[in-house]
């Protein structure tokens, strides 16, 4: 069995690179039906509020989906984590 300190340092940097990058897609997955929010929890609501709706939201996946609230999203609606698309 090789130690770790005989291994090259080019080596070991890459081994090292290579099991963080087995990570990142647990990091940057996209948020599963269960791991999302309910409405309820947001005070959403299909319809505009302020001037504000889900279609100007940078979290609305059209035609009728959000990255972080449950359910069937209008892009009309609204809730209390709209944040404007850049
Ligand atoms: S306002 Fe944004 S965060 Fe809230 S439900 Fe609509 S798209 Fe999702």
């Amino acid at each position: 069995m090789t130690s770790d300190n005989k291994t090259p340092k080019p080596r070991r940097a890459v081994l090292q690179a290579a099991g963080l990058a087995a990570l990142a897609p647990i990091a940057i997955r996209p948020a599963k039906a269960q791991d999302k929010l309910q409405g309820s929890m947001v005070m959403y609501q299909d319809k505009p509020k302020d001037g504000q709706k889900c279609g100007g939201c940078l979290h609305f996946q059209p035609p009728n989906a959000c990255a972080i609230v449950a359910g069937n999203i209008s892009p009309e609606g609204w809730c209390a984590v709209w944040a404007a698309k850049p």
